[in-house]
C-alpha cells in the first residue's frame, strides 16, 4: 500500500463512522462567550472553569511580564532559559500545594510524558485507570514498562493488579476529575492501597486544580491525600496553558537530570510565568472562594434542572457535565442544532471516548451566569424533543 492510499483510507475509515476531526477558528470572548464570523456563541465547551482566561490581573500579568522578560524565554531550562519568574512561580506552587519542589513544563501532555519516562524501566509495572487521560496512556503504553489497566474508578481491581508479583517497582496512575466524565477518583481508597514500599501514587489533577478544595488546591486536597507526584495544569482552570509536576526534592532533581521534555525544549515564556503567578494569587484570594461557590451553584443548578432531560447523565459533581448520546451521529445533529440557538456545545466521539458513548461534553464556568445556564437548558429541552 502506498502512503497515498494509507492516508486516505485511514481518513475515509473516519469519515464513514462520522468520526473525522475538524478544527473552527474560534475567537474567545470574555464571559463564558466566543465569537465566530462576527457572531456570538456561548460557550459550554471551554476548560476555563474559573473565567481567568480573561481576567484583568491575568492579562496584566502577562503583559508586565513580556516587558520586563520580553516575549520568549530564548532556551531550554537547563540553558538560559531559566528565570526569576520560573522560579517564583515554583516556590509559590510548591508552597500552596505543600510539596518540597516543583517543576513547570510547558503542557500538561509533556509533564506526563516526562514524568513516565523518566521512571520507568523494563521490569516495572504501571497500573493505570482504565479511563486515564490519553498522554498519561500513551506515555505508559511506550514506556519500557509493563501497562495493565484497572477498572475505573475501583481501588479492589487496583489492588488485586498491585498484588501480583512483579521483580521492579510500581507506578500507580489516576485522576482527581475525569477529564470526559466529570467523575472524581476514590482517591483516599486508591492512596490507601498504593501505600506499599515498590509502589508510587501519581495523581493528575488537571481538571481539579484551581477548581476544587481549600483554596482551589484540588482534588488531592479535598480528599485529604499527598500523593508522590501530583501534576497540575494550566490550561484549564488557571486560564492559560503549562503545567507543574509536583514531588519530592530528590525526585526534582531526578526528573531534571532525566526528563527529556525539560532538557530538550524551550522552556515556558518568563511572561507567561508571571501571567501563571497573577492566576494563582486569583485562585488562592477570597475572590478565587467566590468564583469556586458561583461555580459549584451554576452545577448544582444544572444537575437539578437536567434531570428531566430524554439523555442520560453522568454521575458528575463538577463542572464537566457530559450527556450521552451513545451515537456518533445523534450527537453531532444535537451540537449543530444548539448551535443554529447561540450555544457552542462541542460533540465528543471515540476514540477519545469508549465506542458507543458519545456526548455533548458540556462545561460550565463561574463567567456564565444562572441567565445563560437557563439558556443552555431551554435549548437542549428542545433540541432533544
Ligand atoms: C488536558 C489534560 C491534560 C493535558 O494538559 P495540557 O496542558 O492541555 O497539555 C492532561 N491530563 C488531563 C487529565 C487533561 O484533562
Amino acid at each position: 500500500m502506498s502512503w497515498q492510499q494509507r492516508i486516505d483510507q485511514a481518513l475515509d475509515a473516519r469519515r464513514a463512522a462520522r468520526a473525522l476531526r475538524t478544527r473552527t477558528a474560534l475567537h474567545g470572548l470574555p464571559a463564558g462567550r466566543i465569537g465566530y464570523q462576527g457572531r456570538r456563541w456561548l460557550n459550554f465547551s471551554g476548560n476555563d472553569y474559573l473565567g481567568l482566561s480573561h481576567h484583568p490581573a491575568v492579562i496584566r500579568g502577562w503583559q508586565q511580564g513580556a516587558d520586563e522578560y520580553g516575549v520568549g524565554s530564548a532556551g531550554s531550562g537547563h540553558v538560559t532559559g531559566y528565570a526569576p519568574a520560573h522560579q517564583q512561580l515554583e516556590a509559590e506552587l510548591a508552597q500552596w500545594l505543600g510539596y518540597p519542589r516543583a517543576l513547570l513544563f510547558i503542557s500538561g501532555f509533556a509533564a506526563n510524558q516526562a514524568v513516565i519516562h523518566a521512571l520507568m524501566a523494563k521490569d516495572d509495572r504501571i497500573l493505570a485507570d482504565r479511563l486515564a487521560h490519553a498522554s498519561l496512556l500513551e506515555a505508559a503504553a511506550l514506556s519500557p514498562a509493563g501497562l495493565r489497566r484497572f477498572t475505573h474508578n475501583d481501588p479492589a481491581s487496583l489492588g488485586r493488579l498491585l498484588e501480583k508479583p512483579l521483580s521492579g517497582q510500581q507506578l500507580v496512575i489516576t485522576e482527581g476529575v475525569f477529564s470526559m466524565d466529570g467523575d472524581q477518583a476514590p482517591l483516599a481508597e486508591i492512596a490507601r492501597h498504593s501505600q506499599r514500599p515498590d509502589t508510587l501514587l501519581m495523581i493528575d489533577d488537571a481538571h481539579g486544580a484551581g477548581a476544587t478544595g481549600p483554596q482551589g488546591r484540588g482534588s488531592c486536597a479535598l480528599a485529604g491525600i499527598h500523593p508522590d507526584i501530583l501534576v497540575v495544569t494550566f490550561g484549564k482552570a488557571f486560564g492559560v496553558s503549562g503545567a507543574a509536576v509536583l514531588c519530592s526534592e530528590a525526585l526534582a532533581d531526578y526528573l531534571l537530570q532525566f526528563a527529556r521534555h525539560l532538557i530538550y525544549s524551550t522552556a515556558m515564556p518568563p511572561a507567561q510565568a508571571v501571567a501563571l503567578q497573577a492566576a494563582l494569587g486569583v485562585i488562592r484570594s477570597p475572590e478565587g472562594d467566590a468564583l469556586r461557590g458561583h461555580l459549584d451553584e451554576h452545577i448544582d443548578y444544572f444537575r437539578a434542572a437536567s434531570a428531566g432531560l430524554p439523555l442520560t447523565r453522568g454521575d458528575s459533581h463538577t463542572a464537566i457535565q457530559p450527556l450521552i448520546t451513545g451515537d456518533n451521529a445523534r450527537a453531532l445533529t444535537i451540537a449543530a442544532r444548539l448551535r443554529e440557538r447561540g450555544l457552542w456545545v462541542t460533540a465528543i466521539r471515540p476514540p477519545t471516548v469508549p465506542p458507543g458513548t458519545a456526548r455533548l461534553r458540556i462545561t460550565l464556568t463561574a463567567a456564565h451566569t444562572r441567565r445563560d445556564i437557563d439558556t443552555l437548558l431551554e435549548g437542549l429541552a428542545h433540541v432533544c424533543q
